[in-house]
């Protein structure tokens, strides 16, 4: 077998290296292998919505044939168990060694598992794969009382979900907030409110202690008392899938360390992409590790360009997130650090609501509750790199002060 471009993992990031190597002209070998039996799909819905199959294809990212008319070779069903970078050649599941002269890892990332007893119950379901999406919307069919384990961005979207199916919804978080993680302080008690408006009954400092029932999950047992629940969906974080490279010697540091041009520090050969990699960029102070589809689909195609010759170009993209929780929309552009200072705003209708975060007086992130005008006038200033001040922001919009520049510029 010639070798050629071997990329490793069929999600969003490994597709978009694929594609996006033939949209440039690449003509040699190219194989993608996922570890599952669908085609490469999109996952933010499968939180989003209630899935029942019979495949789900409605979340394939394109059909088969688009594969056959580019020549990439997909693997399905088949896992890579073993890089060995010295002889360039990759050793899958299936027993097949397969050379490279590049690979691309977009193994992604795995879910934590819930780590109390009780959690291998019939009736405990984590959301990452489209499989694990089918079975909770199976479940969703007739369950009564859902447990929600962990309110982040998968938590509360379920959350929702289950609600809409009419079933009475707990979110049970440890931490003293929701999406500690990712939202601000001063706008997660807005978020939080207008869950618990819809109806989401949400206990937060509360530790998930143990599931229990005879044959499937009949009980939540948590530091605040016993919850009843017929289904348990949880999202407690997910941890890189980065044990190929670690197993090959490459230098790993949850994820896959590399450099601006997303190519491994200690193989040039090997490039990774996507949740499973962890990149230098502008807009953070050290490597990060982002879990976006945006990140997914800016760095494969970053690696994609380069792989088919095209002069290697830094990793820069602006890093948004959006996560739909039935009707509240959060979306945010930028990457905020914890010590930047906070202020909220409200939009023209009392559903709109903007957190502006400012390091050193310039505005570095923006979350946004239902005003996407707003996100993505955030996305064009941030993107663009001019800086915006707090004062220039005082008393009005993003969209208001990008209308008011485009003006200006217009003018001189
Ligand atoms: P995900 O992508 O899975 O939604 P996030 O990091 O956005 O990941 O959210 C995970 C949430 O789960 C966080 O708010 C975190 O505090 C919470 N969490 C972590 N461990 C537990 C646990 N054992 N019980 C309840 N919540 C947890």
């Amino acid at each position: 077998m010639s070798a050629g471009v071997v990329i490793v993992g069929g999600g969003q990031a490994g597709f978009s290296v694929a594609s996006t190597l033939r949209a440039c002209g690449y003509d040699g070998p190219l194989t993608l292998f996922g570890a599952e039996p669908h085609l490469p799909y999109q996952r933010p819905p499968l939180s989003k919505k209630a899935h029942t199959g019979p495949d789900g294809p409605e979340v394939a990212l394109v059909p088969e044939s688009f594969y056959r008319e580019r020549d990439i070779a997909l693997r399905l069903d088949d896992e890579v168990v073993s890089l060995d970078p010295a002889a360039r050649t990759v050793l899958a599941r299936s027993g097949a060694r397969v050379p490279y002269t590049r690979l691309v890892l977009a193994t992604g990332a795995r879910n934590r598992p819930l780590p109390v007893p009780g959690a291998g119950l019939p009736g405990v379901h984590a959301v990452r794969s489209l499989d694990d999406a089918l079975a909770v919307g199976a479940a969703l069919a007739t369950a009564r009382d859902v447990v929600v384990v962990g309110g982040g961005f998968i938590g509360l979207e379920l959350a929702r979900v289950a609600l809409a199916h009419g079933a009475r919804v707990t979110v049970v978080e440890l931490a003293g907030r929701l999406l500690g993680r990712a939202l601000s302080p001063e706008l997660e008690p807005r978020l939080r409110e207008r869950h618990e408006r819809s109806g989401v009954r949400v206990l937060t400092g509360t530790a998930v202690q143990a599931l229990e029932g005879s044959r499937r999950v009949e009980r939540v047992v948590t530091s605040a008392g016993v919850l009843p629940a017929d289904l348990v969906v949880y999202g407690i974080g997910a941890a890189p899938r980065d044990e190929l490279a670690r197993d090959a010697g490459l230098a790993v540091d949850d994820g896959v360390l590399v450099d601006e041009r997303l190519c491994s520090v200690s193989d040039p050969w090997i490039s990774a992409v996507g949740d499973c990699a962890r990149a230098p960029h502008p807009h953070a102070a050290g490597p990060v590790r982002l879990e976006s589809v945006q990140n997914a689909t800016d760095q494969g195609t970053l690696v994609g360009r380069r792989l088919a010759g095209r002069p290697p170009e830094p990793y820069t993209g602006l890093p948004w997130f959006w996560s739909d929780q039935g009707d509240v929309k959060l979306r945010i552009a930028g990457l905020r650090a914890p010590s930047d200072d906070v202020r909220l705003a409200a939009g023209d209708s009392p559903e709109r609501l903007a957190a502006y975060a400012f390091r050193d007086g310039l505005l570095t992130a923006v979350e946004t509750l239902n005003w996407p005008a707003e996100h993505l006038a955030a996305r064009r200033l941030l993107e663009r790199g001019t800086p915006v001040t707090a004062a220039e922001l005082a008393g009005t919009t993003l969209g208001a002060l990008a209308r008011a520049r485009r003006t200006t510029e217009v003018r001189t």
